[in-house]
Order: C-alpha cells, then sequence, then structure tokens
C-alpha cells in the first residue's frame, strides 16, 4: 500500500471575485488523483503586502489534504490548477485568480532552487498562520517548531474574516 501523508495547502486570490475563486479551487483540491480534503479553514480577508501597488484586497484560506502525490506531483498538480481557473504569470506577489501554495508536506523538507517546504514565507504571513492554526492548533512544523508560538507573535490587525 502506498503510504499517504497529511499536506497543508495555502490558497489566495485577489482577482474575479475572490470567494468565488478560493470556493473552486478547494473543490477542485479535492478531484487531484490520490488526494482527499480533510478539512478548510474559513475565509480571512487582508490587504495586499508587497508588490505592485493598488492591489486589491486578498482572500486567503487553508485546506488540509490527505495524499498519496509526491510532493512534485502534487506541486504540478496545483500549478494545472491555477491555470484550469484562469492564472496568468504576472510579476511576482503582484495581483492573481488563484495562488495554491504547499505549505507542509508531512515532516518534510525540501530545499530545491524552486520548490521549498516548508513554504519559504510560511512563518511571517498572518493569511497563512492563521487560517492555518484554526484548521491545526496543535500543529508542530518541521524548520518553525510550535505554529501556537508563531501565532502568538504575529501583529495581525489587518487579517478579517470573510463573513456570509
Ligand atoms: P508566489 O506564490 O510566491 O507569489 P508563484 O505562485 O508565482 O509565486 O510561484 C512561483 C514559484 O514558486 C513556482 O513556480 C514554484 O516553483 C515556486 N514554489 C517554491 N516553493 C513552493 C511551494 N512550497 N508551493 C508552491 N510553489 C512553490
Ligand atoms: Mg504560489
Amino acid at each position: 500500500m502506498t503510504k499517504d501523508v497529511l499536506a497543508y495547502i495555502g490558497l489566495g486570490s485577489n482577482l474575479n471575485d475572490p470567494v468565488i475563486q478560493v470556493t473552486r479551487a478547494l473543490e477542485a483540491l479535492g478531484t487531484i488523483e490520490g488526494t482527499s480534503i480533510l478539512e478548510a479553514s474559513q475565509f480571512y480577508t487582508s490587504p495586499a503586502m508587497g508588490g505592485p501597488v493598488d492591489q486589491a484586497d486578498y482572500v486567503n484560506a487553508v485546506a488540509a489534504l490527505r495524499t498519496v502525490l509526491s510532493p512534485r506531483n502534487l506541486l504540478q498538480q496545483l500549478q494545472l490548477l491555477e491555470l484550469s481557473q484562469g492564472r496568468k504569470r504576472g510579476p511576482r506577489w503582484g495581483s492573481r485568480i488563484i495562488d495554491l501554495d504547499i505549505l507542509l508536506y508531512g515532516d518534510r523538507i525540501i530545499d530545491e532552487k524552486d520548490f521549498r517546504v516548508p513554504h519559504i514565507s510560511l512563518h511571517q504571513r498572518a493569511f497563512v498562520l492563521i487560517p492555518l492554526f484554526e484548521i491545526a492548533p496543535d500543529l508542530i512544523m518541521p524548520n518553525h517548531g510550535k505554529l501556537s508560538h508563531l501565532v502568538d507573535a504575529l501583529d495581525s490587525d489587518e487579517l478579517e474574516l470573510v463573513r456570509n
């Protein structure tokens, strides 16, 4: 039997009705081969940080997946979903219809030029840490230790729940 792994995915959008885009992407995650969604956070909104000025606010969420795919295969599937949802490659940190990042892949540490797990900015971003904490409050992460410690250190005034 193939061993499956618990992975956490960060979802984000600030174009073309972000709540709809994140909802669509969540549904699509569950259709990836060998992969199922265990849990998803609520949606959070925050102003864009970094990148071009005058970007629209972001909507972010985090999903827990169980997958038999390798990290690379999972990344490929996420990139296919981004493309199928109409994402175009723009400037780094620029506006996007959908962004799907592998935050964590079990306890694995991957340090390649184009692929880093834990995700390179995971530990600094309220819009990742807070939804992750919502679904995995006891998480201990490779390289970063206890998630709750990182959450305590956040100054996250600008993150708000999306009410629907
Ligand atoms: P960002 O998410 O940093 O705004 P992009 O979504 O445009 O930027 O991704 C740029 C590149 O980031 C991708 O081509 C991918 O190879 C790389 N990357 C590195 N680590 C990861 C990861 N953990 N999850 C997703 N993409 C990653
Ligand atoms: Mg990305």
